[in-house]
Parts: structure tokens; sequence; C-alpha cells
């Protein structure tokens, strides 16, 4: 996997001050797209090691609330190994940070289907995910952390093990904690 960017004070993509990983590869395409250069395989720098130790350096402070996974497509299958090997050093170094994620791919019908391949340990880590493509014609600039409303931000914990979509619910309670 290639990677085109890691900002260490994110505070756009999910709740409090974040490190954010945006991956290189996005089979979407879709129009409007934020990122357009990330949609390349190869674009970027190769995600080593290395890179992740910085990751996990990035992390140490009190103050950083947990990592955001961007792209890009963080579950384009071809993606998905260097992320899990990233995921399992950060839950085991931070358990207490949270993990969100955000996918063109819907979680009932790609990522739970299996049509992705096998992405059971990869929702083990995750927190929220904010899932579906981003459509121009439902763009809406008020939203929090989601630039279409057809984007649902998606408590993975809760949905497991309820078996169907249970929304996130912010700790500001602005958000309904609505079943689907
Ligand atoms: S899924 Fe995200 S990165 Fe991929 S084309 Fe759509 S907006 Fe761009």
């Amino acid at each position: 996997m290639n990677y085109a960017t890691i900002k260490n004070c994110d505070i756009a993509n999910g709740p409090g001050v974040r490190v954010s990983l945006f991956v290189s590869g996005c089979t979407h395409r879709c129009p409007g797209c934020f990122n357009e250069v990330a949609w390349d395989f190869n674009y970027g720098e190769p995600f080593t090691q290395e890179v992740i130790d910085r990751i996990l350096n990035m992390l140490k402070p009190p103050h950083i609330k947990g990592l955001t996974l961007l792209g890009g497509e963080p579950f384009e299958p071809q993606n998905q190994g260097a992320i899990v090997e990233l995921l399992r050093q950060v839950k085991a170094t931070y358990p207490d940070k949270s993990i969100w994620a955000f996918s063109g791919y819907l979680f009932d019908r790609d990522i739970c289907s299996g049509r992705l391949g096998d992405t059971s340990e990869y929702l083990s880590y995750l927190d929220v995910l904010v899932d579906g493509p981003f459509v121009e014609a439902k763009k809406n600039l008020s939203l929090r952390f989601r630039g279409s409303e057809n984007q649902r931000l998606i408590d993975v914990p809760a949905s497991l093990k309820a078996g169907e979509i249970v929304l996130w619910q912010d700790w500001q309670g602005q958000g309904k904690g609505l079943r689907k």
C-alpha cells in the first residue's frame, strides 16, 4: 500500500484532535471527489513499518484522541492488509484511542457481506465508520464529519453486536442514535 498524507493535528475528521492517514488508491471515482490525486494506488509513498512507528509516535500525546483512516479508499482489498497491521499495533499500544474510517463502500452491502474479503479483524478495531460515496447532488456543508447526506456515521461495535446498523451518537448529544 502507498499513502498520500499523514496529518498529526486534524480536527475535521472525527472528534477531538486526531492523527489522519490518507491512503492511496480508490476505485469509486466519485464526481467532485476532494482528493482525486489519491485514486492512483501508486500515488505517494510506500507504507512501511517506519511509517507505522511514526504514526504511533504521533498518537502518543494525551490530547490526541485517536486515528482516522481516509483516502483514497481504506477498504480497497489491496489496502486492507497494511491497514489491519497498523490497527493491530495502534490498538495494542493505545487501547483507549478511538479509530475512525471513511469509506466509499457501504457497511452492510459491501463491507460486512464478504464482497471485499474477510473484514472481521479490521472491523474489530473500528469505533466509527463513515460509509458511502460522496454524492455531489447531496452535498451539504453543514454536516459534521461527512460531505454528503447519503453518508452515514455508523457505530461499528454497536452495529456488529446488534446485527443491524446503529448510527453513532456523538458526545454532544447532537446525534440521534437512530437505528435504520
Ligand atoms: S470514495 Fe472518497 S476518495 Fe474515493 S472517489 Fe469517492 S470521495 Fe474520492
